[in-house]
């Protein structure tokens, strides 16, 4: 069973020509760039979308209030239909593949991080925003507290990850060591003299050459990778800038002043995990990820009903690209003996 909300707009007549964005009056935090800019009620989601296709969302004044609809006047290919309702199909299929991904872990669930109570103190997701020329800033990286360019940053690994605390996660999340020396690499060709230091518990950078990137970060000049527990302490009333707290081999605890913190956070499984579970007859391991076949990491526990990407557990993009793959693959042995049997 599918259910398909409705986009208010006709896919079909729409040309993604944004001419309803610009004339919409509704503003509000855009999720997409982790809302640090603000979007419109009719936009579209971001700017590689398949389709390239306006929708409007549930802050849109006709859908709350039943006024407005000037999206529908200004668009001159009539693509607006305010008309659409909710639809659910029913389609039969031989097999399924569960590519539902991740969560981004919330730092707001452990307060030592300070996350939303200091202003420089932001999450690897806003990051990755304000590093991307259709970020927020158009690839500027800006301080929220007073929108200037910081100078000293520091990221903070396995943040939610491998912690058995309340809270936190006992895995490692895969990815972050690697995606935060992406972020030191693309940080510095913004900042040639930008000072990056990754405070972090090791380096778990494996997989295909990471071990290279590894080596091609650590050598840039003003970049430090110091092994070390951390604590954020304190925000300058002033400055707004951050003290982060972290113990050295030779010189005993340190407490060190940064332009910005950035919060390398790990990777959850999906909020609904059980629930899909549940819905689709498969077992999870107990961290709530799909439990996997080891041997075929694309199998769950249920015949016709395979699993790709981030869902079977922590992993990047090159890996959840071979394991749709594979799984796709698998769906079309499994079927085999149908092909050529069916009308569609
Ligand atoms: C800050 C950060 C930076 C990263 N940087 C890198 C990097 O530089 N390089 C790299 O290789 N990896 C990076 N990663 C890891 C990368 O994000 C993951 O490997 C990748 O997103 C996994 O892809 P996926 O398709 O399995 O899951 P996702 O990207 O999470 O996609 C799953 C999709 O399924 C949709 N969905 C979920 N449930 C349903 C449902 N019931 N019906 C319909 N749709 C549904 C979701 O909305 C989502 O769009 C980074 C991760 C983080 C957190
Ligand atoms: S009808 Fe809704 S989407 Fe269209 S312009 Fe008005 S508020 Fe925006
Ligand atoms: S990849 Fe690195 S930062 Fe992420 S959890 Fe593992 S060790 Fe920690």
């Amino acid at each position: 069973m599918l259910n398909k909300k409705p986009k208010y707009i006709d896919e079909s007549k729409c040309t993604g020509c944004t001419t309803c964005v610009e004339y919409c009056p509704v503003q509000y935090p855009d999720q997409f760039n982790q809302e640090i800019s603000q979007n419109k009620a009719v936009h579209i989601y971001f700017p590689q979308a398949i389709p390239l296709v306006a929708y409007i969302d549930e802050s849109c004044l006709y859908l709350k209030e039943n006024k407005c609809r000037i999206c529908e006047g200004v668009c001159k290919n009539n693509a607006i239909d305010l008309n659409q309702t909710p639809e659910t199909k029913e389609i039969n299929v031989g097999a399924i593949i569960l590519s539902t991904g991740l969560e981004p872990y919330d730092p707001k669930v452990r307060s030592e991080y300070h996350y939303g109570d200091f202003e420089n103190v932001i999450t690897s997701m806003e990051f990755e925003r304000l590093l991307s020329s259709t970020g927020p800033y158009q690839g500027e990286i800006l301080r929220t507290s007073d929108k200037k360019h910081p100078h000293k940053i520091a990221w903070i690994q396995c943040v939610g990850s491998r912690q058995v605390i309340p809270g936190g996660n006992s895995y490692c999340s895969a990815v972050c060591c690697t995606y935060a020396q992406k972020q030191v690499i693309l940080t510095k060709d913004h900042d040639a003299e930008a000072e990056c230091t990754i405070f972090h518990n090791d380096i778990r950078s494996y997989g295909k050459d990471f071990e290279r990137f590894f080596e091609r970060t650590e050598k840039l000049p003003g970049v430090q990778f110091i092994r070390s527990y951390t604590s954020i302490v304190k925000e300058h009333p002033e400055t707004k800038n951050v003290t982060v707290r972290y113990s050295t081999p030779d010189d005993g605890v340190k407490a060190e002043e940064f332009d910005m913190v950035v919060l390398s956070v790990g990777l959850n499984p999906p909020a609904d995990a059980q629930e899909m579970a549940k819905k689709f007859g498969i077992e999870l391991n107990h961290h709530d990820f799909c439990k996997v076949n080891p041997v075929n990491p694309m199998e769950t526990n249920r015949l016709g009903v395979f699993v790709s990407g981030a869902f079977q557990g922590p992993t990047d993009i090159p890996e959840s690209v071979f394991s749709a793959s594979g799984a796709g693959s698998q769906c079309g042995e499994l079927l085999d003996y149908q092909r050529g049997r069916k009308a569609h």
